[in-house]
Order: structure tokens, then sequence, then C-alpha cells
């Protein structure tokens, strides 16, 4: 069959690769265990050998088995792996393919629970680096002989900042470095990180992909860009895989089998239903995000909008070349930052909540010295 389009792929998705009875979605397989007729078998699901098989569902089940294709297929990926929250998904990528040691070089534009685990990365004795991205040079200069990785999210939460993504895709390639890019609210409907060189792809299938918070859960694909044979912290039981798979091994068996951190099938299913409706959801929600920005800026309380489709937008231009729209995460500024709880509180239909991503709007303040310029400290307040 032809390419399909990205709609058409994710509603066939389930039906394409074979379900009992011709359903045309998984099952939720809710097994833990799963049995052999002949021990060889389960050895040989055991130690990789045989391939697709399943053992304990804290590795994967059919169901998480099955999102996890509809995301690679979605990201043009090679293969990826679930988790229970977006946070595992980023804390299992860090803490399976970092050790002691190893510098990190990360974006300070980031997600502030991201932020904290940077911080734990620290204790850890993993060097972490926090730059602006924004600014190219300001990531090579960070870069040293003990650079494994380089992190960044494609549109900053909560301050919309977007980083010059192609070109550090270009200095990691040329340096070998692991670039690893959350891609949670742009999703692969808007971006696929994979076009600026991206050897993983987080994402939060809590937010933009499921779209509906009512169920939680993380992703991280292989692009199949990087080589992992030349990188140096894959343990040698999996040097055994092709250099494809070695990555995604490592972060599966230490990921999910030591750590744990599992998605249930009843979550993947509710993800996987809510995905169906992305593109539909993000083009609409980036259409309203701009009309509220231009309605925004044109208000006498408000001093600064900053939302990606605004023509003054620091990073409009990677915007307009890189995504197929500007998202629906929008901060703006008071001109008199003391009335911003009576403001939020006189919102009528904006849910005061945290979280990102849902079907409806929701808001929250934060701290507005930290919203656009970071003083240093590194630190955003986490959404
Ligand atoms: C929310 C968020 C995460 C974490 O996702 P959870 O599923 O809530 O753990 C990671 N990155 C970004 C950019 C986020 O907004």
């Amino acid at each position: 069959m032809d390419k399909q389009g990205f709609t058409t792929g994710i509603v066939h998705a389930d039906r394409n690769t074979g379900s009992d009875h011709g359903g045309i979605h998984q099952p939720i397989h809710t097994s833990v265990q799963y049995g052999f007729d002949r021990v060889e078998d389960l050895i040989g699901v055991f130690q990789g050998t045989k391939k697709g098989g399943f053992n304990y569902a804290r590795q994967g089940t059919p169901t998480t088995a099955a999102l996890e294709r509809k995301i690679t297929s979605l990201e043009e990926g090679v293969g990826t792996i679930c988790f229970s929250t977006g946070m595992a998904a980023i804390t299992a990528t860090f803490l399976t393919l970092l050790r002691a040691g190893d510098h990190l070089v990360s974006s300070r534009y980031v997600f502030g629970n991201t932020n904290s685990l940077l911080g734990t990365l620290r204790t850890l004795g993993v060097e972490v680096t926090t730059v602006d991205a924004c600014d190219v040079e300001d990531v090579k200069n960070a870069i040293r002989p003990n650079t494994r990785m380089v992190f960044v999210e494609t549109i900053a939460n909560p301050g919309t900042q977007i980083p010059d993504l192609r070109a550090i895709g270009k200095v990691c390639g040329e340096r070998g470095i692991a670039y690893v890019v959350d891609n949670t609210i742009t999703s692969p409907a808007l971006f696929k990180p994979k076009a600026v060189g991206a050897s993983l792809v987080i994402n939060s299938l809590t937010k933009t992909i499921a779209g509906h918070g009512a169920a939680l859960g993380g992703a991280v694909t292989d692009t199949g860009l990087f080589d992992w044979g030349a990188y140096p912290n894959i343990a040698h039981e999996y040097r055994r895989s092709t250099m494809r798979e070695q990555g995604l091994l490592q972060i599966r068996k230490k990921g999910l089998r030591d750590m744990g951190a599992s998605l249930s099938s009843e979550q993947a299913h509710s993800i996987a239903l809510g995905a169906e409706t992305l593109a539909l959801r993000v083009k609409q929600c980036s259409d309203n995000a701009l009309a509220l920005a231009h309605f925004l800026e044109g208000h006498k309380a408000i001093g600064k909008v900053l939302y990606p489709g605004l023509k003054n937008h620091p990073q409009y231009g990677i915007a307009q070349e890189l995504f197929k729209g500007a998202s629906w995460l929008l901060s703006f500024e008071l001109i008199d930052p003391k009335r911003m709880i009576e403001v939020v509180n006189a919102l009528e239909l904006p849910i005061k909540a945290t979280g990102l991503g849902d079907t409806r709007t929701l808001i929250i303040p934060v701290r507005q010295k930290n919203v656009w310029v970071d003083e240093g400290s590194g630190r955003l307040p986490s959404a």
C-alpha cells in the first residue's frame, strides 16, 4: 500500500498488524505472565533470541507493544519503549545511557521536573551543564571530551523558547553525541525531531498524544540515526544486537526490567484511543491558541504574549520552518504582575489546574521573572 496519511496510519495500525477476530483495536491484555508450551521458547524470549515474544508484563504486553508500534511509525523511528509517565521515560533514558563522570548538556529552558531530575543526576556524579539552547554557540562551547548527550525540548514549557534544533543536531552528528529531543509540546503531528538529526525522541503521552487528561504515559523512540555501536556505555551483553538495536535494548532491559516504571495495558489502550484524533486536535488547538494570542496582544492589561505563532516571537522563523503549527502552549505576562491571582481567578472557562495538552484549556500562574529570561539559576517552575 502507498504510504498512508498520518491519521490513516494511526487508525488502521492495530488491524494492519493482525488482531484477534479482526478487531479494529488491539485488545487490553491484562496477563502479567505469558506461558509457553516449550521451555526453550521461554528462555529464548528471556534472552532476546526469540523476537516479538512476551514473558512478564513489566517489560511489555501486546497492548503496550501495539502503542509502541504506533509511536514508532508517527516519529518515523526504528523502535519505541513506553513507560508509565513522561518523567519515567526521561529518567530511564538518562540513567540507562549515562554514567558517573559523563557530561550532559541540557537546554536551561526545560520542564520544571526535568530540571529537578538534572539536579538528581548531579548527585549521582553525572556532570550537567545548562545552556541557552536557542544559541547553538552556547551548546558548542559547553561540549567537552566526556559529553555523551545533549537534551532539549522542542518548545520549552512554559516560556515557549525554541532551541536552534537543526544546528544542534548538526553539531551532535559531527561529534557523535546522542541528541535527545523532548517532543511533548509539539508531538509528531507538528514536528518529527528525526528531521533535525535527533537520536532519541521523548514524548509524554499524557499530554498531546493522549490529549484527554485521563491517562499517564511516556515514550522514548529511537530514530535509527545514532551509531550505538560507537557509544561507550552499552553493556557487553547488549552488544550482540545490531547497531540500531543496542540503545533501545539497554533502555528496555535496564529502564523497564530493572527500574520497573512500566505502562499498563489499560493506560496504553486509553492513550491509543486519544492518539487517533491527534492531528485534528493539534491543528485546532494551534488555530485557537493563535487567535487567543492575537486577542491578548491587543489587550491593554497584557504586557507580553509568548507564542511561537506570533511574528514577534524570537524563534518565529524556526517555528515557521520546522513546525506545522505553533502548538497549544501559550504564555502571557501582565503589565501589573501583582494582579495575576485576581486575573486568573476571574477567568470562567479555563480550568485552574496543573497539566498540559488536555482538550480543555488549563491555566496556571508561574513566577513572571522566570518565564522569559532565566536569571541564571536554570530553574523554571514546574507545570
Ligand atoms: C509534562 C511533561 C513531561 C513529563 O510528562 P509526565 O507524563 O507528566 O510525566 C516531560 N516533558 C515535558 C515537556 C512536559 O511538559
